[in-house]
């Protein structure tokens, strides 16, 4: 094994230079983590895994030469963006090679508002490019600064922009993307439109992006607002109604109870002791019109700044989404978290959980449009009705059985759950496709070398002691 390890190890330097092959130390152990450790259950399974080596390759005929001899040893494959990924998605169960797509980043064209981009191209570049001749991207992770297109669509589901555009399965989102096999000699299949919906958020099992099409959006100037109430209801009814308000063009919707505002040190000058706060951000020239409906309903904005324009911290969208977690697992590391859909019902299913587990969970709220909007050329028009309360509550860990019991709370109530706390892709998000996306596997990985172990319904895993679960 070590040798066959060795011959490979030796082929791969050969190919995309001693510079680009990494095989040991500090800079291989990085190349195999990303941020699986906001999971105690996750860091326990994952701690000590790592990949054999990694590879960096610079063109795409070094990425075809690099799978194809990964192919001929057996060894996993597994994608790597920027490793922002939560899940250990990029985390090899069974080592291997880790591909790591940070040279394959070229912005190819950004003509008819259409980004058309290599996979490891970093979302900040994108957005900041795109702005330059009028447009944005319609929807990024919190971490877009850092983040690649190929992670995102592969690891990620929405964030910053999803309230107007929806997540990356929103239909339209995605033109197109392009996938190369894992076999004797690579091939690349292109999957337009809905297709492309068998590669994302597959964790790089359905083959590896190599090039992606993502619609833009017309660029808004937008201006940062934290809005804040001294009550929880008062503060949401105003902010689910702003949500709502399709005349308002808008980029992000968050709420956050208390404490959660105090774990935001560098903001903690502009923030009230005790007082729920609500994230913006929103078209510059609708700002008053906002401002003003919020005081009247007793909600008062306490920061307000524009977002610079090339992008320039700071961003309020460091607080959000997945970045809220980062800063309260700094304040308090006994901070874990759950990602959750709720339903029309929202308020109770809130009142419901605090009743069944008091202080054990912090709401942190997020509103995006769901799947059912309707495009007209660069407009999205969609029903009021269609816009979802999701989130990333906090939750205090006492032990795992404490966190599977809020889980089946969360079911049982009618909450969706993307379980943040599994490795497995089933679990981790909405799969509607999911006998697609195996099919599509068989076509385009015929030794199931790619990230095994994470498609769990996947029959074959060449590398698992115990067979994959049907
Ligand atoms: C602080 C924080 C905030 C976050 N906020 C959000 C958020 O708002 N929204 C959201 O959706 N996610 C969020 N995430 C999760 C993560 O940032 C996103 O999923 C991000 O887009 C991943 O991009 P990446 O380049 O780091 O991908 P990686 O972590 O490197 O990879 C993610 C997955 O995609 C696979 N992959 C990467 N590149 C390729 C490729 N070229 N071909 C095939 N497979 C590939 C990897 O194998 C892995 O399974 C957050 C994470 C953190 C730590």
């Amino acid at each position: 094994m070590v040798a066959r390890t060795d011959e490979l190890k030796t082929e791969l330097r050969a190919l995309v230079g001693a510079d680009n092959l990494i095989d040991g130390g500090d800079a291989l152990e990085a190349l195999s983590k990303d941020f699986y450790w906001y999971s105690p259950v996750l860091r326990r399974q994952l701690d000590g895994k790592r990949a054999d080596m990694a590879a960096r390759p610079g063109s795409m005929e070094e990425l075809r030469a690099v799978v194809a001899a990964c192919w001929r040893a057996r060894v996993p494959v597994v994608a790597r963006g920027a490793g922002t990924g939560n899940y250990g998605q990029c985390v090899p169960l069974y080592g291997g090679v880790v591909i790591d797509f940070s040279r394959l980043d070229r912005i190819l064209s950004l003509d008819g508002g259409v980004a058309r981009v290599e996979a490891g191209a970093r979302l900040g570049t994108i957005e900041a490019e795109a702005r330059k001749s009028g447009w944005e991207l319609r929807c990024m992770p919190s971490t877009w600064v850092k983040s690649t297109m190929g992670g995102f669509l592969c690891g990620g589901s929405g964030g910053i922009g999803s309230i107007t555009w929806g997540g990356i399965n929103a239909p339209g989102n995605v033109k197109s993307v392009a996938m190369l096999t894992c076999e004797e000699e690579p091939r690349l299949i292109r999957l337009e439109e809905a297709e492309s919906l068998k590669a994302l958020h597959a964790y790089g099992t359905t083959g590896l992006m190599v090039e992606v099409e993502m619609r833009l959006a017309p660029k808004v100037d937008y201006d940062q607002l934290i809005l804040s109430a001294p009550d929880w209801d008062r503060l949401l009814d105003w902010t689910d109604a702003a949500a709502r308000r399709l005349e308002w063009r808008k980029r992000l919707v968050t709420q956050f109870e208390w404490p959660i505002p105090s774990y935001f040190k560098p903001l903690a000058r502009h923030l009230r002791a005790g007082e729920p706060v609500s994230f913006l951000l929103i078209d510059r020239a609708q700002t008053p019109e906002v401002v003003a409906s919020a005081s009247s309903a007793g909600v008062d904005c306490v920061f307000q700044k524009p977002l610079a324009d090339p992008p320039r911290p700071p961003f309020i969208t460091d607080y959000t989404w997945n970045h809220t977690t980062l800063w309260a697992i700094k304040a308090d590391p006994t901070v874990t978290y759950i990602q959750a859909g709720f339903g029309p019902g929202f308020r109770g299913q809130f009142a419901e959980l605090r009743r069944r587990f008091p202080g054990e969970i912090l709401l942190h709220l997020e509103w995006t449009a769901g799947n059912a909007k309707m495009m007209r050329g660069n407009a999205v028009w969609m029903n009021p009705d269609e816009v979802v309360v999701g989130g990333i509550p906090l939750v205090f860990f006492r032990s795992e059985g404490r966190l599977n019991e809020i889980l089946a709370c969360c079911e049982e109530i009618g909450v969706f759950i993307a379980n943040p706390h599994t490795v497995h892709l089933e679990e981790g998000g909405r799969h509607p496709n999911i006998a697609d996306k195996r099919a599509f596997k068989e076509r385009v990985d015929p030794r199931a070398l790619l990230n095994p172990g994470k498609m769990k319904t996947y029959p074959v895993n060449p590398f698992a002691r115990e067979p994959a679960a049907t």
